[in-house]
């Protein structure tokens, strides 16, 4: 696939932060992880530190999948409403699944402090009713956080336009949220996986994964054979390729950066995550570097030829949606990408098995809150294979 247009800001502003060699003979390992953009290097971490011989191969170079795309929001609140979701799949367990996403927020937290990562930051989230006719399912979302016990305010036009200088009817405040650089944060996990005996190999591509018995062989497009206990299937947007049942709802999405601000600014209140009620959403955050940066205005195709050459009319119209919200500030697009995405029916991720390809998991944190759900992924599959025994909900499998 052709998963984004080129120059993301993460990989320009990063650079090459690490090299991996490619496989060039045949090996054997405990867990053998398809992928390492940043799904990828949270099992393989996980993986790792449970004491795993573990070994991560990726067909481009590390985290230059979605991963280098991504914008990178940590949002416990995930595309679907808890009021939708709980029609859905049950109040009980869309409340389990929310409440799932905050800790992995605090949890990517803990491993960024580890790792040494600085790009990680605490940042309160605020999603605002785009319409009027949204007014009343803010207050419906608001109250059925409440009730559950999260952490959220409903803020009023008054409130809005004090914190945030825009004009909206309400919308739902909370403290809850984070972001982060996801390539930076990629790099320092694979660091950390070849410091505890992992092995990484980029530029390796699997071409065929055999499974059954106990254990799964796998050959590379350089006829490299690999012979492994388990195989985590964490390829991202290209996964579907292993699965029969269709998990993908392919999109188009698309970003600008500002120019950096200087002097260093609070361009609104405490810097927080904005997003608003309108599907597709037009989303905001800043970055460590004092930019801000506009993503949305998604298609619902996955081609990339049209999706590069939708770029620069998209960059436009993001930067023409900033200014209406904040009219009179200077914003300066500076960079601007394209990448491809994926939603899935309910917002939820699928993690786990499927009885064809035994010996394997599937790691697939898909939707907006993607990179939230990979780490629930990484601790829930590792749990598994080091207990040799799952405990993954059956609203995360691929038979719901
Ligand atoms: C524009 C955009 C904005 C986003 N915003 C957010 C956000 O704000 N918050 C959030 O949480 N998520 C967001 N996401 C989603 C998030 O980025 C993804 O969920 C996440 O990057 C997926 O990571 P991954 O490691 O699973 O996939 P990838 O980064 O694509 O990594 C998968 C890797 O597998 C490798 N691979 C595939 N097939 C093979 C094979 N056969 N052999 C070897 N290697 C293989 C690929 O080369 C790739 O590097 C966004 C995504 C996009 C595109």
């Amino acid at each position: 696939m052709d998963l984004r247009s080129e120059n993301p800001f993460w990989l320009l502003k990063n650079g090459l932060l690490n090299t991996y060699p490619s496989l060039e003979e045949n090996i054997d390992c405990e867990v053998l992880v398809i992928g390492a953009g940043i799904t990828g290097a949270l099992c393989g971490w996980h993986l790792a530190q449970a004491g795993l011989d573990v070994v991560l191969v990726d067909r481009r170079h590390a985290g230059f999948g979605s991963t280098s795309a991504s914008t990178a929001l940590l949002q416990y609140e995930i595309d679907t409403p808890l009021y939708e979701l709980s029609e859905l799949i049950g109040e009980k367990n869309a409340v389990k699944s929310y409440l799932m996403c905050l800790d992995a927020i605090y949890k990517i937290k803990d491993i960024a402090e580890q790792l040494g990562d600085d790009t990680f930051c605490l940042k309160p989230s605020f999603q605002y009713s785009s319409f009027k006719k949204d007014e009343e399912t803010t207050e419906q979302e608001y109250k059925i956080r409440k009730k559950h016990g999260f952490k959220a305010d409903l803020l009023g036009r008054d409130d809005i336009k004090k914190m945030f200088g825009f004009e909206s009817a309400n919308g739902l405040y909370s403290e809850d949220g984070a972001q982060v650089d996801p390539f930076h944060l990629t790099y320092k996990l694979l660091d950390a996986i070849t410091k505890k005996g992992g092995r990484v190999y980029d530029s390796t591509s699997v071409t065929t994964l055999t499974t059954g018995g106990k254990s799964a062989e796998l050959m590379t497009e350089r006829g490299k054979k690999i012979k492994a206990k388990h195989v985590v299937i964490a390829a991202g947007y290209e996964s579907q390729r292993y699965l029969q049942e269709e998990v993908e709802i392919l999109k188009s999405s698309y970003v600008i950066v500002s120019e950096p601000f200087v002097p260093v600014k609070e361009f609104w209140h405490e810097n927080a995550l904005i997003w608003e009620t309108a599907h597709p959403y037009l989303y905001m955050r800043t970055t460590d570097d004092h930019r801000i940066l506009v993503g949305g205005l998604d298609d619902d195709f996955y081609n990339p030829k049209k999706r590069d050459a939708a770029l620069n009319k998209k960059s436009r119209q993001l930067h023409e949606k900033f200014m209406k919200l904040f009219p009179g500030s200077v914003f300066k697009t500076d960079f601007s990408w394209a990448g491809t995405f994926t939603e899935t029916k309910d917002g939820l991720p699928y993690i786990g098995q499927v009885n064809y390809l035994p010996n394997c998991w599937f790691a697939l944190g898909f939707g907006g809150n993607g990179i939230t759900f990979s780490l629930i992924a990484a601790e829930m599959i590792t749990e598994a294979i080091v207990k040799n025994k799952a405990n993954i909900p059956p609203f995360f499998g691929f038979d719901r």
